[in-house]
């Protein structure tokens, strides 16, 4: 299926398929379903109602102010838009699948069409509801990826140097804000781009910068998957002595931060790092049809993550490249991240260049590892093993010797740790073993805190500290998969990352 470029389809085609996708039958499943009318329309339906809105001002406004809506039918599918909703571990587990009129769908609009203005973007965007199981599809107890809050919203902590002591705060941003506002700790000024470089998505999140440019270094740290209730809550009750330590110099964000559609691993690691969605930024999911050739695009497997940069959109900046551009012969790293571009380390640069990577530990030696995890489970036990080789890349770089090579203290650090992702998806968000990885988590952020502490730069330093999306619990009662239903009406479907629909 290579070789001939895939136009979008016809519009008897998709009516069809949302026919079938917005039938009763499938409603367990399929929350919401949305597409383009034509340029800066867009339709948003469930089986219960339909919204179509219509973006004003520029080609591609963002805020939600930017919208207005045309027409409504039956229930407005996405009429709770509070990313404060559920904001509590309480609150959440109370109601841990909510559906529809429960949910909230913060910024759906402005989420959902950015999705369209990436040249590939499918058909039809599926989300499937937060009960949905994957099942027999490689499911997990832990989901994310789709527009509702717990599905969608991630931690939001920023401490240290510039950063206002707020404390915890019943606010919230969005992950494309984070660029901006790291800028702003370093005294860059966000807006000042260079020639080439497209608009970015993001503002500075400013309540919590106390002093533009009060930091001379910026260590973002990134943990992977997990859900902000359960993280707050475990820092209350002791379990992250490291992070409650950031947590009381800085400003955390009750609410979080609340990622871009599709709110998978990559396509909102790149929005941290570029401030942009990522029907802006290029890597629109885990997986899509690139239209001008037909064929599938896979970016987010251990086998692709180091050339998946090859699709950020051109004129998309890296807060690498801002920061280079900003300071020139500044330092700036990127530890286990694919989003490396203008990075001047990155273990993918090494990869990319067929040198070899440090060795991680055998699993009974890593340290800060739960081993009553490491010992059953391969992925928490892979995921231990980098996420150690992350700390020794960052110590090793901030002791100024690393790899046969002297390094000035970054300007900018990005950490990525995995542990938490897998961990979360493994047992869901409430589990025992997802409490353990923001444990082995928080040590290796005790680590990295220390290292700086070491250098005698910790009074110059702010830390970011997010995730990627957030992870709700799954109800293993809930299963079934639409593609099934397409295909047996004879639709001939493409279904790429789960809910990417490229109809014929
Ligand atoms: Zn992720």
């Amino acid at each position: 299926m290579t070789g001939l470029a895939l136009p979008p389809c016809d519009g008897r085609t998709r009516d069809e398929a949302l026919s079938i996708l917005l039938a009763e039958p499938l409603a367990p499943i399929v929350d919401l379903v949305a597409w383009t009318v034509e340029p800066g329309c867009y339709e948003l339906a469930s089986a219960f109602g339909r919204v179509r809105f219509q973006r004003l001002g520029g080609a591609r406004s963002t805020l939600s102010d930017g919208f207005i809506v045309q027409d409504a039918r039956g229930v407005n599918p996405v009429a709770n838009q509070d990313p404060a909703h559920l904001g509590s571990l309480a609150a959440e587990r109370a109601t841990p699948h909510p559906l529809r009129d429960d949910n909230a769908y913060p910024f759906a609009f402005d989420h959902l069409a950015q999705i369209f203005d990436h040249p590939s973007a499918p058909d039809l965007v599926v989300l499937h509801t937060g009960a949905h199981y994957w099942g027999d599809q490689g499911g997990h107890l832990g989901e994310h990826g789709s527009l509702g809050v717990l599905q969608s919203r991630a931690p939001f902590i920023a401490s240290g140097a510039g950063v206002r002591r707020s404390g915890m705060v019943d606010k919230s941003c969005r992950l494309v804000d984070v660029f901006p506002t790291v800028l702003s700790l370093l005294g860059f000024d966000p807006a000042v781009r260079s020639d080439e470089s497209t608009e970015l998505d993001g503002e500075v999140v400013h309540h919590v910068v106390e002093e533009p440019g009060g930091a001379r270094h910026v260590i973002g740290i990134l943990m992977d998957g997990t859900n902000p209730n359960v993280l707050y809550d475990l820092v209350a009750r002791g379990d992250a002595p490291h992070l409650e330590r950031l947590m009381e110099s800085g400003t955390t964000h009750r609410h979080g931060a609340i990622a871009s559609l599709p709110t998978v691993t990559l396509a909102n690691h790149t929005a941290i790092l570029t401030g942009r969605h990522p029907g802006h930024h290029g890597v629109l999911h885990n997986a899509w049809i690139d239209r001008s050739t037909g064929s599938q695009v896979v970016t987010n497997s251990p086998t692709t993550w180091a050339a998946s940069m090859q699709w950020l959109s051109k004129g998309v900046e890296t807060i690498h490249d801002a920061v280079h551009r900003a300071r020139p012969g500044a330092v700036s790293i990127s530890i286990n991240e694919p989003c490396d571009v203008g990075a001047d380390f990155s273990v993918f640069e090494l990869v990319r260049r067929g040198e070899a990577v440090d060795r991680a530990p055998l699993p009974e030696d890593v340290p800060d590892a739960t081993q009553r995890f490491v010992r059953p489970s391969k992925d928490y036990q892979w995921s231990s093993r980098i996420d150690h080789t992350a700390v020794e890349q960052f110590r090793g770089i901030w002791s100024g010797t690393y790899r046969g090579r002297s390094w000035e203290r970054p300007t900018f650090s990005w950490v990525n740790f995995t542990l938490t992702d897998s961990a979360f998806h493994e047992g869901g968000p409430y589990s025992e073993i997802a409490a353990a990885s923001v444990r082995d988590t928080d040590a290796r952020i005790g680590r990295i805190i220390e290292a700086v502490d070491s250098t005698g730069a910790l009074e110059e330093t702010a830390f970011v500290v997010v995730a990627d999306h957030g992870m709700q619990l799954a109800d293993e009662t809930v299963t079934g998969d639409w593609d099934a239903s397409l295909r047996a009406a004879g639709i001939d479907v493409r279904d790429e990352g789960y809910g990417f629909l490229y109809l014929p």
